[in-house]
């Protein structure tokens, strides 16, 4: 193998030949050449603890070694054939997904991102209702095609200035900056209720459905609280609409569940899923009832869709996380990590909020805990300091000023205590630098 490129070379050559849309972490960005489990390297050697996990998604470990190995064992039988030939992995894996979901969902369609999972969903929903509108969330996220970005409710990813017509947003459950300056303890979840506004105020009077993350991922690890879903499926089931789920970053155990609307009580009628779902590999889907499945009766081809290799990563990873009892690890840990990061906060003013469950979590930075004024610069520097300390750590939200935590599932108690005191001395730094800035 040829010698790695320095990061500067690297980054000068990305500059050269891809498109400046693509935004990259870091001023100083390493040129990561090698995974093993939850830390990677770059090329000059250095580990790096990764507690986001390739955006949320190498939830069973980078090169997990199982994983790898049945899909080495497949790439060496078969590769592709796409969907109009019988082929076991995909079918398998449908199978499984069908036991892994919960209530009524049976009925799979593969597909190679989320983006095209939330595409096909809304076109299942529509074809089922035979309606077009549709009620999502702000502040949300589903991806980046036409349909899917307009679905998006966060201004930097909403870049065609024309939406797709026929979509409405509903006020965010973000209990931290409550749309409706309400705290928990004394609100009537004027959210949830928000969406019977939306759907009488703004559309038709009946929408296809309602689309939602169970937790913001990008919008910043928003954690519903407990009633939110039960409310709405009841505002959007009074109403004839399809309630879908986008499980793309909460599903596949992170939060504890195999599903993060596990936690609420409640069964969508379609769930969409990628990332975690297949280690890295390259591959979403999404999952319905038998009579909303039936009613897209148009034939629907996809080339890479639960192509054998990532269909077969998929049920390795599924299987990986069920024999490592992962879902359990996630609680335990996630509880864990909780705890020291509210112990954080009370230290440092800088912690405005933290929020999530399982291994999703949140850290929201303020400049003051009164103002709630979001510490974008401060954010972007813990970042740059964990990095330079050997930690990786996410970042999201509206304002970009949550740190995210979604590493791969397999941590340890060990790891979580080495990304509190890397966040603890980033803190400390950035907390002394704002209040030298402030006076
Ligand atoms: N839905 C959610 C909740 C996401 O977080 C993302 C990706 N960040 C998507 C959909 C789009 O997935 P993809 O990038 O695989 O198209």
């Amino acid at each position: 193998m040829s010698e790695p490129l320095t990061p500067a070379e690297l980054l000068a050559k990305r500059q050269q030949y891809m498109a400046p849309t693509l935004a990259h972490y870091y001023e100083r960005p390493m040129n990561l050449v090698r995974g093993e489990m939850q830390h990677l390297f770059d090329s000059d050697g250095r580990r790096y603890l990764d507690f986001f996990a390739g955006i949320c998604t190498v939830s069973v470990g980078h090169s997990n070694p199982q994983v790898n190995q049945r899909v080495i064992d497949q790439i060496g039988r078969l590769q592709h054939t796409s969907t109009v030939f019988l082929t076991e992995p995909m079918v398998n894996l449908a199978e499984r997904l069908a036991q892994i979901t919960p209530g009524r969902l049976q009925m799979s369609i593969m597909t190679n991102s989320g983006t095209e999972a939330n595409e096909t969903a809304v076109l299942l929903a529509k074809r089922f209702t035979g309606r077009n509108e549709i009620v999502a969330l702000k502040h949300a996220y589903h991806g980046r095609s036409w349909l899917a970005a307009s679905l998006t409710a966060i201004a930097s990813y909403r870049v065609d200035p024309v939406p797709v017509p026929g979509i409405s947003f509903a006020e965010n459950p973000y209990c931290y900056r409550c749309p409706y300056g309400k705290v928990p303890s004394a609100c009537a979840l004027e959210c949830a209720k928000d969406v019977e506004n939306v759907i009488k105020t703004q559309t038709t009077g009946a929408p296809a459905t309602f689309v939602a993350e169970t937790m913001q991922g990008v919008g910043g690890i928003i954690t519903p609280p407990p009633d939110y879903f039960k409310v709405v499926r009841e505002i959007t089931q009074r109403h004839g609409m399809v309630f879908h789920i986008d499980e793309v970053q909460a599903g596949f155990g992170r939060t504890g569940r195999w599903f993060g609307i596990e936690h609420y009580g409640v069964e969508p009628d379609i769930i969409t899923m990628a990332k975690g779902m297949g280690n890295g590999f390259a591959i979403g889907g999404c999952i319905t009832t038998p009579e909303i499945a039936e009613s897209l009766k148009a034939g629907t081809i996809n080339t890479f869709g639960g192509n054998p290799i990532s269909a077969t990563a998929s049920l390795a990873t599924i299987d990986y996380i069920e024999q490592a009892h992962l879902m359990a690890q996630a609680r335990e840990l996630g509880d864990y990590l909780l705890d020291a990061l509210r112990g954080l906060q009370e230290e440092f003013p800088l912690i405005g909020d933290v929020r999530g469950k399982g291994l999703m979590l949140g850290v929201e930075l303020v400049e003051d805990p009164r103002s709630k004024l979001p510490a974008l610069v401060e954010t972007k520097r813990v970042l740059e300091l964990m990095k330079d300390d050997g930690v990786i750590v996410g970042r999201g939200g509206l304002h970009g000023n949550v740190l995210r935590l979604q590493p791969p599932m397999v941590i340890t108690r060990g790891d979580c205590d080495r990304l509190v005191t890397s966040m603890r001395r980033a803190i400390a730094t950035v907390s002394e630098q704002l209040a030298s800035k402030t006076g």
